[in-house]
């Protein structure tokens, strides 16, 4: 195969390259980013370098040898792709045309829909709004974090650490609700108030006050700040127009290859694949490991290797104070939820079941467990008969 674009330069962008050379591809790589920096790691932008110091230097990923004559065109977003002629252009006018593309441009942070102008209104995805966010975070600061999922409470946590007075806002009833369940969440929540943080939940904002924030049941919030903290939105715009199901992310069979174009395949939370470890509905996957894993699958499919059947083992983590939370498989997929292990306002392994059978695990604490229940849920893959 001959030059390979890659979109997008972040985790997923920087581990298709690598594991392209990997796989052997000799040809031309170009890689184009829309961010100005080089790709560096997103999860310290919520954790130690937002209670820390922001700067390249802390978070960029080392450059392996392997990648050393890839092309880096960054600052600039592809706008479109013409799968057809197999090009992709560029905001400044380029045009490059592919053998192979490698969609890997990822999520963007969802903003809230309320009339009003705010406060200082931040969201936390990138570099620059970490540092922007950062700036803001001084002790005694009125910050509003609106949403409780991973990023929101680790904002809560971090703000919180630097002396900020915390509001959490979100229309669920407990924190983590979805990927952890209402008995974890409520758990973490009390974790969370035991530091002073304040929860607002089962409820939404209504509209931004110039000081604050309105919600839905006419509560006011005083805030200086408010972190925006309520989802993602897959960045698949620029390949409009070419017949793919977009509906969330781009949807790819089990090889990651992009459906009905065998030239291009995606990586990374912006993939929409089956992981025949649980069953064969297309999701996407929003956790470090995932770039990794999919690159590396992805790499064989876009050049014709036999990678094998592809069905990763998920897992993140989220450190909140001095609480490290680590999960493996897919605990949302559960609905029958048990202590395995601990108990929970300690130390705890809990595990998520869907028609009696384990599908993930999460840790409190309890780190040296992870190789046990990794194992255990690695070792019950259903494998396809293929
Ligand atoms: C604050 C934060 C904390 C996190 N913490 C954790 C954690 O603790 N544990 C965990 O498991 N996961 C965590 N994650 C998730 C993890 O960082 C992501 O899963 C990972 O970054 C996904 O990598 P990606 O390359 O697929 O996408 P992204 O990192 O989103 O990268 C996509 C890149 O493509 C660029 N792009 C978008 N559109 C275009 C375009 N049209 N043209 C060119 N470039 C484009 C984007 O600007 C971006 O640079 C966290 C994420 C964030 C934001």
């Amino acid at each position: 195969m001959g030059r390979i674009v890659v979109a997008g330069a972040s985790l997923g962008g920087l581990r298709a390259a690598e594991q392209l050379r990997a796989a052997g591809h000799t040809g031309e790589i170009v890689v184009v980013g829309d961010e100005p920096h080089p790709p560096y790691n997103r999860p310290p932008l919520s954790k130690e370098a937002l209670a820390t110091e922001i700067s390249l230097d802390r978070v960029a990923f080392r450059m392996r040898p392997s990648v050393a004559d890839v092309a880096w065109h960054l600052g600039t977003p592809v706008v479109r792709a013409d799968l057809a002629a197999r090009t992709v252009h560029l905001a400044d006018g380029t045009e490059i045309r592919y053998d192979g593309l490698v969609v890997a441009t990822g999520l963007r942070p969802r903003r809230l829909d309320a009339p009003g102008t705010g406060p200082s209104r931040h969201v936390v995805r990138t570099l620059d709004d970490a540092a922007a966010l950062r700036e803001r975070l001084r002790p005694g600061v009125r910050a509003a974090v609106v949403g409780a999922g991973f990023i929101g409470c680790e904002v809560a946590a971090t703000a919180r650490t630097l002396g900020a007075d915390v509001t959490v806002v979100a229309p669920e009833e407990q924190p983590m609700l979805r990927p952890l369940g209402a008995r974890l969440g409520a758990e973490l929540r009390r974790r969370h108030e035991g530091r002073g943080v304040r929860f607002l939940l089962g409820r939404t904002v209504a509209r931004f006050t110039g000081t604050g924030l309105e919600l839905s049941d006419g509560t006011q919030v005083a805030a200086e700040v408010v972190v925006e903290a309520v989802g993602s939105v897959p960045c698949v715009e620029w390949l409009d127009g070419n017949g793919l199901d977009l509906s969330d992310g781009v949807l790819c069979d089990g090889a990651l290859r992009v459906e009905g174009r065998p030239e291009v395949v995606a990586v990374g939370d912006v993939a929409r694949f089956p992981n025949p470890r649980y069953d064969d509905v297309p999701r996407r996957v929003e956790h470090w490991s995932m770039p990794t894993d999919t690159a590396r699958h992805a790499a064989r499919t876009l050049l014709g290797q036999d990678a094998g059947p592809f069905m990763p083992l998920p897992s993140f983590w989220s450190d909140q104070y001095d609480l490290r939370l680590q999960s493996f498989g897919a605990p949302g997929l559960g609905d029958d939820v048990r202590v395995l292990e601990g108990d929970l306002g300690g130390e705890a392994v809990v595990g998520y079941h869907r028609d009696g059978r384990l599908v993930g695990v999460v840790m409190l604490g309890a780190a040296r467990r992870q190789a046990h229940y990794r194992g255990l849920l690695l070792d019950d893959a259903r494998v396809p008969a293929s």
